[in-house]
């Protein structure tokens, strides 16, 4: 693993950060330290004008190969982009399940025709994608997946129905990707397809869910007869493909989420020195585990991504998961702590909470999204250490 940077990367330090001190002001300058979990919901037209800024800098897609239109970048370019990108406050990016997931999914599975016609708007960043895989009855149990696709009748390709739920930024987004049965009768991994679906039709209904913030970043999606406008891969073969997009959603894409992180523990030590929490010797030892905590996850993700870590690298991506997850939520209880009585008072009515406060209540579901921290430690059993599968059926 490499943990130094080249000349060459030094002065791609120098650019990125340049070209951001040059850009993130103006109507940009408002955007600074917003969009992050919990205020995904804010400034979504101007963050969208931002990701067309970052387009028109070369700065999207920059970990995508040259030839679909990316960058090239390498490992470590990728991670001082993101250093560079939380270190100027940079807005939470608002087409990252374009950039991060539907576009490596393409890129991998996607044919010539499905290339062309979907990465230039999300490198563009005109078009924002949603994620479609849970629903009621399939979270953990992904594979008990039950909205169905149809060949359609009169366009000759597929129609959808059924319901998503927990969707982020479906009210924002212009395409979701939709994890959906092609057989009727199948079950568990077989028989699933991989459908990109527009947003902007009448057979799909977006309906915000509240959250415990008091505001709605994800949603209830209802698909009736909704046109897929295309198929990833074969129809039955769904399930190799959204696999492997939750394998980029370990990838680079959490880089930029501990930059985040070391913004936000920032700012948890800034209020503890100022209002004396910092004297407190717990308190002092809370945050010196926090930061030692960052650092582990900022190299084992560095380890992970230069993959010179061969032979363990699924079962490092694997513990990443549940280590980030666990670590960022303690965050959230570290900051009411450091906050003390204030943490309970709200600013103002009817539910207007501080960055901290939100922070709290979002990291609530850091031990949920993107797989709970029980079904994490089931998949390090079985898949990182080797144990037995978890036994099925009733426990008695
Ligand atoms: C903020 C947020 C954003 C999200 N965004 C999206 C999105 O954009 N797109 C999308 O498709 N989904 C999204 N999700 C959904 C997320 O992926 C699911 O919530 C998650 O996979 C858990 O599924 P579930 O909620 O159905 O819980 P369940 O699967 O019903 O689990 C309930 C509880 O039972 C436990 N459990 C279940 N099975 C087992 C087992 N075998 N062994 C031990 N314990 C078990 C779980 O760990 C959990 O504690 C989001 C969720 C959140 C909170």
């Amino acid at each position: 693993m490499k943990l130094t940077f080249s000349a060459e990367d030094e002065a791609f330090r120098a650019e990125i950060a340049g070209w951001l001190r040059k850009n993130l002001v103006g109507e940009f300058a408002a955007l600074r330290f917003r969009g992050g979990p919990g205020d995904e919901h804010m400034f979504p037209a101007e963050r969208k004008r931002w990701e067309q800024k970052l387009a028109e800098g070369g700065w999207t897609g920059i970990g995508w190969p040259r030839a679909d239109g990316g960058r090239g970048c390498s490992i470590e370019q990728q991670v001082i982009f993101h250093e560079e990108y939380a270190r100027a406050g940079a807005p939470g990016r608002v087409g990252h399940i374009g950039e991060g997931l539907a576009g490596p999914t393409l890129i991998a599975f996607g044919s010539e025709a499905q290339k062309l016609k979907y990465l230039p708007g999300i490198l563009a960043g005109t078009e924002l994608w949603c994620q479609g895989y849970s629903e009621p009855g399939a979270g953990s149990d992904l594979a008990n997946v039950k909205t169905r696709a149809r060949p359609d009748p009169v366009g000759g390709g597929w129609l959808i129905n059924g319901q998503k739920v927990w969707t982020s930024l479906a009210h924002e987004a212009d395409w979701c990707f939709v994890l959906a049965r092609t057989e009727p009768d199948s079950q568990g991994h077989k028989g699933l397809g991989f459908f990109l679906v527009s947003m902007h039709q009448p057979g799909v209904v977006v309906r915000p869910i509240e959250q415990l913030t008091g505001t709605s970043e994800f949603n209830e999606v209802f698909f009736d007869d909704a046109v897929a406008a295309d198929i990833v891969g074969e129809p039955g073969d769904g399930w190799k493909v959204a696999m492997a997009l939750l394998g980029f959603e370990r990838g680079v894409s959490t880089l930029g989420q501990q930059m985040q992180f070391q913004n936000e523990l920032d700012e948890i030590i800034r209020i503890a020195k100022s209002n004396g929490a910092a004297v407190d010797p717990v308190i002092r030892q809370r945050i010196a585990e926090a930061h030692t905590g960052l650092r582990l996850m900022r190299y084992n993700a560095m380890r992970m991504l230069s993959g010179s870590d061969s032979g363990h690298d699924q079962a490092s991506s694997l513990v990443y998961k549940l280590h980030w997850a666990s670590w960022h939520r303690n965050l959230g209880v570290l900051a009411m702590d450091v906050l003390g009585p204030e943490a309970e008072i709200i600013e103002s009515a009817p539910y207007n909470l501080t960055r901290l406060q939100s922070l709290f209540l979002f990291t609530r579901s850091d031990t949920i999204y993107g797989g709970t921290n029980q079904i994490q430690r089931n998949i390090i059993a079985e898949r990182g250490l080797g144990m037995p599968k978890e036994p099925k059926g009733k426990l008695s």
